[in-house]
């Protein structure tokens, strides 16, 4: 199976609130109460007034909590089909608020793909606490298993990772997780709720990066976090104050415009990615695709699986040197070279020289990141025209 539609069975027993097509602009979306206003106002306040001391209307401050804000936290938890969200300033910031809840002489397996930042965040921030991380390949089951022991903590999962899409399976990392009293914690920035859903699989609590797809059009940083636990909840909720890396009433009101249409955009970005997969599949100047809807791919029966569709990401090897490789992602002219992902216009990077450039050349290499290694984010464009683009681009370098 190279294709992989809906589950039309699975979709004909709508969540409460509807279908996530429904929950993606209703949930947390009431018309305000005073004037009607049918979308959610940006609430630029940081102090709301008290009928008595200390008796207020459920806000204070807006650091501790804003109805923008809410709004925002609600409907992304609907999009997970959690209980409940809350919001950050950064994905990172979502990231920090999960270790804040880690304590000297803690352990942590994640994968040795991981998102830089998050790679960083760990090594660079919080080794100097005395927590350990053991970075293992998230695929094989057992080298998580044998990392696990009983001072770990946490399992972080990523699914599809970055660059090479590889696909984790977290109904069975959360079950060691678990076998450990570990906490699994998934980052869905790739594959976002619309296409994959970690509470479903067992996993304790989802990260996001709004940035990405989530926001979807460029223009805004965020992340979030949500849960069906009200205790975990309550922990985010007092680091999130404590901390303080909230977002701005303006960013939540961005986020919210993007999620409306994330069933829509994912299913342009899931189809343009798939038939772009196969078209490099078989272009002579390219030696490999990662794309989990390829039958190739290692991990495709898993991510069939455990997605309702693939994704917008992909990755692919030019049969040509790090600077031809170079040439293509400078001469596109629709696809726009720069970093991040997720928005509606189609990017193109070189994890060699950009996203990965930190990690020694021996090293990436060793990790599957070949010079020729080019990275893109499928946006919502034509199909015709983001294929024109990369044959120009071809011709121009090989
Ligand atoms: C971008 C990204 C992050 C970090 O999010 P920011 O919003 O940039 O802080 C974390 N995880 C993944 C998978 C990402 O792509």
């Amino acid at each position: 199976m190279d294709d992989h539609e809906h589950d039309e069975e699975a979709d004909a027993t709508p969540e409460e609130g509807g279908h996530i097509e429904t929950r993606a602009i209703h949930a947390g979306q009431e018309p305000d109460p005073e004037t009607g206003a049918l979308m959610t106002p940006i609430f630029a306040n940081s102090t709301y007034e008290q009928d008595a001391p200390g008796e207020h209307r459920g806000y204070e401050y807006s650091r501790t909590g804003n109805p923008t804000r809410t709004d925002l936290e609600e409907n992304l938890a609907a999009l997970e089909g959690a209980e409940f969200g809350r919001c950050f300033s950064s994905g990172m910031g979502a990231i920090n608020t999960v270790l804040n809840l880690l304590e000297s002489g803690d352990h942590v397996v994640t994968g040795d793909d991981v998102y830089g930042g998050t790679h960083r965040i760990f090594t660079q921030v919080y080794e100097k606490y005395d927590i350990e991380f053991d970075f293992v390949d998230t695929t094989d089951l057992d080298a998580v298993r044998e990392a696990t022991r009983p001072e770990t903590e946490l399992v972080w999962v990523e699914t599809p990772t970055n660059p090479l899409m590889r696909v984790n399976d977290i109904g069975a990392l959360a079950e060691i997780a678990h076998e450990d009293d570990a906490l699994c914690v998934v980052d869905n920035t790739f594959a976002t709720p619309a296409l994959q859903r970690p509470l479903e699989h067992g996993a304790d609590a989802v990260c996001h990066s709004l940035t990405k797809y989530l926001g979807g059009h460029s223009d805004v940083v965020g992340g979030a976090l949500v849960t069906d636990s009200e205790e975990l909840d309550e922990e985010f909720g007092f680091y999130q104050n404590s901390v303080g890396a909230t977002p701005s009433p303006f960013d939540c009101f961005l986020v919210l415009r993007g999620t409306k249409t994330l069933p829509v955009r994912m299913d342009r970005h899931c189809e343009n990615a798939r038939e772009l997969a196969r078209w490099l599949d078989d272009h002579d100047a390219v030696d490999t695709v990662h794309y989990p809807g390829l039958a190739s791919h290692p991990q495709h029966d898993l991510a069939a699986e455990q997605m309702d569709d693939f994704g917008g990401m992909l990755s692919f090897e030019l049969d040509g040197t790090l600077s031809q490789a170079s040439t293509v992602v400078e001469s596109t002219e629709v696809f726009a070279l720069a970093e991040s992902l997720g928005g509606v216009e189609s990017l193109i990077e070189q994890p060699a020289a950009m996203t990965h450039a930190a990690i020694p050349r021996e090293e990436r290499v060793a990790a599957g990141l070949a010079d020729g290694l080019i990275r893109v984010s499928v946006g919502i464009e034509h199909l015709d025209d983001l294929k024109a683009d990369l044959d120009a681009a071809f011709a121009a370098a090989l």
